[in-house]
Parts: structure tokens; sequence; C-alpha cells
């Protein structure tokens, strides 16, 4: 089966990889003057635990045990848990991924794929080629995806913006601050070298002009000796409350994966883990010689967590929710225990509230968690 995979980015290499052992020799296009995807780099425990090949990538990255929450109102609460998540520089992470995949036996193309048609077919810099299922791993602005028409819904679009700064002490670990009127939150990801600081917020909330200049804000107020060292810009998409990808995952012998096919976590923006997930879960139906049972693989695994995702997102960030959730963890370590799980991904939505029932400090957890829980 000849299989083209449009982008190198974790979900396009990560599936490489995994066909290329599967005994297929996929043909991945990486575009090598793109630069380094915007993002804050961070992989969370939960990615670790299900993906053994991250564990061994042995590029240079910032392992995160403790993190700063900022409630809306300002007041700030710590949290710790061993290897919440580790922050990469995604041209060091994308980069070792995609070098597993070629010493796996994918074929790499280091072209920009400028065209898509039926065949379905890719033309790029240096030719065309046809292939039996052609996989868009391109993101949010997938080639693939616009040409099969399925472009992911604008009204799902996070922008997200922030600056490569210079000066924070990654001993400090990572800093998460929302706003009152953002449905999402700024981060501070410190990595090797540099920090990302950056927001996210739903469409609608706030312009990317906005959140550049709360950024800067931040920055000033903050992190005054920081020094910066460049901006970026893109968006991340979120799904809503079924959970399901934004577009169809497979038609016509083109299927999409990751953020293509817009498959990120509405509250933490975590998207590096659903890549990753949603590759594999292809590579297994390839590989078993029926990707046409892709799309109800999603369904089964990976939408219940984005479902419960979509339909908490909106209460979550109700700045009475998160002061309510914040000011438990101030007086409480069990709840910090469960926000740090949450943050490491250690605990999965679906099973929360059997977590907070469960507990011995059943009733402060529930008090914190119950508006938010009530979906
Ligand atoms: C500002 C920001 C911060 C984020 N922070 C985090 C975080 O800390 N942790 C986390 O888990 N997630 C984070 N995310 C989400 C995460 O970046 C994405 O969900 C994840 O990168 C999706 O992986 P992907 O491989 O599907 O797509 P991408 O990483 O977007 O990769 C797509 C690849 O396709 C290539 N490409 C595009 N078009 C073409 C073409 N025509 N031809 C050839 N190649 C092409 C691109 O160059 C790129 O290499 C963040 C997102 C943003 C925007």
């Amino acid at each position: 089966m000849r299989i083209g995979i449009v982008g190198a980015g974790p979900s396009g290499s990560y599936l490489a990889l995994l066909l290329a052992r599967g005994g297929l020799s996929p043909v991945l296009f990486h575009d090598p003057k793109a630069g380094e995807k915007p993002c804050g780099g961070g992989v969370t425990a939960k990615a670790f635990d299900e993906f053994p090949e991250l564990s061994g990538l042995a590029i240079p990255g910032v392992r995160v045990d403790r993190a700063r929450i900022v409630s809306p109102r300002g007041r700030a609460v710590e949290i710790e848990s061993d290897r919440m998540f580790e922050i990469f520089a995604r041209e060091a992470f994308d980069g070792r991924l995609r070098g597993l995949a070629r010493e796996a036996g994918a074929r790499i193309v280091p072209s920009r794929v400028a065209r898509v048609g039926p065949g379905p077919r890719v033309g790029f810099d240096g030719g065309e080629e046809t292939f039996d299922l052609l996989v868009g791993a391109d993101g949010a602005f997938s080639i693939v995806g616009r040409s099969s028409g399925r472009p992911l819904p604008k009204a799902r679009l996070c922008p997200a913006v922030g600056a490569l700064v210079r000066g924070v002490n990654p001993a400090e670990g990572a800093w998460m601050r929302f706003y009152p009127g953002i449905r999402g939150y700024l981060w501070v990801f410190p990595r090797t070298d540099r920090a990302s600081v950056g927001i996210v917020a739903f469409p609608g909330d706030a312009t990317a002009a906005d959140l550049r200049r709360r950024v800067a804000e931040f920055l000033r107020r903050s992190l005054p000796g920081s020094e910066v060292l460049g901006s970026y810009g893109w968006v991340i998409p979120a799904p809503g409350a079924d959970g399901r990808p934004l577009v169809p995952p497979l038609e016509d012998g083109v299927a999409l994966v990751g953020d293509a096919a817009g498959l990120v976590d509405p509250i933490t923006g975590e998207g590096i883990y659903y890549a990753l997930a949603s590759a594999r879960l292809l590579a297994g139906a390839i590989l078993r010689g029926r990707p046409q049972e892709y799309p109800a693989l999603l369904e089964e695994t990976l939408a219940p967590e984005l479902a419960r995702a979509g339909a908490w997102a909106e209460r979550y960030f109700k700045p009475a929710v998160l002061e309510a959730i914040l000011a438990g963890a101030r007086r409480s370590r069990r709840v910090r225990a469960l926000i740090a799980d949450l943050a490491s991904g250690r605990q999965k939505y679906s099973t929360l509230p059997d977590r907070v029932g469960a507990s011995p400090a059943g009733r402060i957890l529930a008090r914190v968690f119950r508006t938010f829980l009530a979906a």
C-alpha cells in the first residue's frame, strides 16, 4: 500500500515511524523552510506513559515538577508533582521524531506540498506522486484538508500568540495565568535556553492584538528581567462538546490526523498527545489492512475524553469557578495534587467524578469541583 503523509510534525513523523516499523514504506513530506512550530512544547506525563519512544528521544528538555497557577483575580497557588510535563523546543522534538521515522525506513521528501488532487495525488517542488492513501498531518491550515473539502471551521480556531524570552529561570517551574473574560490561559513554559510565554483564548474572546498586549504586560510586570527574542502567533483548534474530530477524519482515500483533524484538548490546549494518539490509531488500522476503521477508533478511544473536556471547558473558565478551585487548592493538599494530576494528564477527565467522590476529602473536593463537574 502506497502511503503519503503531508507534514512532519508529531502526528506525521510518528505515523511514518509506526508504518515503517510495521514493514510499509511511507513517504513523508517535510517542509524544510517552515521553521519551528509555534508551540509551548509541553509534553505531559500521560504522553510519556503512553508513548515509549518519547523517553528515548535524547534531546534536551526541561522537566517541570512545579507550576504556579494564578487565578483571574491574581491569587497564586503552587502545585508540585513529579515530572508533570517536560518542555522541548519543537524544532528538536519534531526533528528527532522525523529522524526516527527515517531510520525505520520512511522516505522523507524535503519539499512543501503545493497541490493536492484526486487520486489522491500531491504536487510538490520536484514532482508529483499518487498514493493509495494520503494523510494530512499538516496542521490546522492543512492543504490536504482544504483540498479535500474539509477545512477546519474558523469558528473553532483559537488564537494563540506569544514570545520566546530569555532570562527565565527554568528552576522556577512553569506558570499558568488566567484572566477574566478569557477562556484560555497564559503560560510560561521554560526551555533550556529560553522560555515560551504565550496565551490562548477561545475565538471571539480577544483579538490576536489584545492577546499580544497581555503577554507584553505580563512580561513587564511579572518577569521584568526577561528579554524578548522573537514572537509567534498561530491557532489551536478546539473540538466541541461531542469530542469528535472537527472534520470527517477519513474520506475518499484521504485521512487527517492531529491538528488537521482538530484533535486538541480544549481546556489545556494539549495537542501533541492527540497528534501522537491519532497517528497511532491510524497506523494500527492501516497495518491491520483496515484503514476504514480509523474514524470508529477515534470515536471509541479519544472522543470520550475530548467530549468531557469540551463539555466542561465553558464552565471551567468562568472566573468564579476558577477562583473556587484555586482557593480550594490553597487550602488543601489533595486539591493541589488533583490539579497537578490534571495538568500532567495522569488524571483522566472521565474518571475525575469518581476520584472526587471516593476521596476521603470528598466534601471539599466535591464543593470545589461541583460547578465544574455538573455537566
Ligand atoms: C502557541 C501554541 C502553543 C501550544 N502549546 C502546546 C503545548 O505546550 N503542548 C501541547 O501538547 N500542545 C501545544 N499546542 C498544540 C500543538 O502545537 C499541536 O496540537 C501539535 O503540534 C499538533 O501536531 P501535528 O503534527 O498534528 O501538527 P503540527 O505540529 O502543526 O505539524 C504540521 C507540520 O506540517 C507541516 N506542513 C504544513 N503544510 C505543509 C505542506 N503543504 N507541505 C509539507 N509540510 C507541511 C508543517 O511545517 C509542520 O511541520 C500549542 C499550539 C500553539 C499554537
